[in-house]
């Protein structure tokens, strides 16, 4: 498997647990060492891997409130979501996490399941047997070429290596985003005086209309537990 992102590890956890021999190519230093994400975990899926992952896995906060803001200028109408069944289990399937602190704790599962994960390694190329993937070419030393029987590519969305390949079409400016995130410490009891929280409770903010200058995107603020995450993201094109 090329990529211990999500997509990665899920595929391992459940082909190991069932018996396969797995080994899992990272070219970070450690899952989650690359991954940037805005910091909602959706987990409808994870609970299916592991049953009640949320009192073990290392997240944040349960997003316990949702607000949806359109700004113009100084101004914003907000529509303000928080229902008492996103407080208890499964939360709403909304948690907080930092992926890197979350993808490795997350690896250590698969890990345990007896999967392989090699990081620091980067998967250059695939080998070919006619139209067939027969193994892998990494960036790694003399002895740089891994044969398997099945090649699964969870590269994630910057999709070098399928491009490459002709596996996929290059994307489009109109279907790519840029983002921008900035993490910032503050005290467990500021965020929680501030955004009316208690306990393990979070709040994740979305801005629209003013936040983007223009350009279609929005803006973002979720609380970690003693930090907050602020961020915006447009279209490319
Ligand atoms: C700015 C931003 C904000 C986002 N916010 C959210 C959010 O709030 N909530 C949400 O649910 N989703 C969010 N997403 C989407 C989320 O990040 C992705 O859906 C998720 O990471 C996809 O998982 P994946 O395993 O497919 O890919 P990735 O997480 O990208 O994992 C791919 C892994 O493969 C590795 N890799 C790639 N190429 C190679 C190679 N050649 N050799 C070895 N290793 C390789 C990478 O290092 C990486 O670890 C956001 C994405 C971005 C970019």
């Amino acid at each position: 498997i090329i990529g211990a992102g999500p997509a990665g590890l899920a595929c391992g956890y459940v082909l190991a647990k069932a018996g396969v021999q797995v080994t899992i190519l990272e070219r970070g230093q450690y899952p989650g060492a690359k991954n940037m994400f805005g910091g909602i975990f959706f987990s409808d899926q994870m609970v299916k891997l592991i049953p009640g992952f949320y009192d073990q896995a290392p997240v944040e906060r349960f997003v316990a409130k949702k607000q949806y803001s359109m700004l113009v200028g100084n101004s914003q109408i907000a529509m303000t979501f928080e229902p008492e069944e996103f407080k208890s289990p499964p939360y709403n399937h909304s948690f907080i996490v930092r992926r890197s602190v979350f993808d490795r704790w997350f690896a250590g599962k698969v890990r345990q399941q007896g999967a392989t994960i090699i990081c620091g390694v980067t998967v250059n190329d695939f080998v070919w047997d006619g139209e067939r993937i027969i193994g892998v070419r990494t960036d790694s030393g003399d002895e740089n070429v891994l044969f398997a029987d099945v090649v699964i590519c969870a590269e994630g969305a910057n999709s070098l290596l399928s491009e490459k390949a002709a596996l996929r079409n290059r994307m489009s400016m109109r279907t790519r985003c840029i983002s921008v995130k900035e993490v910032i410490a503050l005290p467990k009891d500021v965020i929680d005086e501030r955004f009316h929280l208690t306990g393990r409770e979070g709040a994740a903010h979305e801005y629209f209309g003013g936040v983007a200058d223009g350009m279609l995107g929005n803006g973002f603020i979720y609380t970690n537990l003693d930090s907050v995450s602020v961020g915006v993201g447009v279209v490319i094109s």
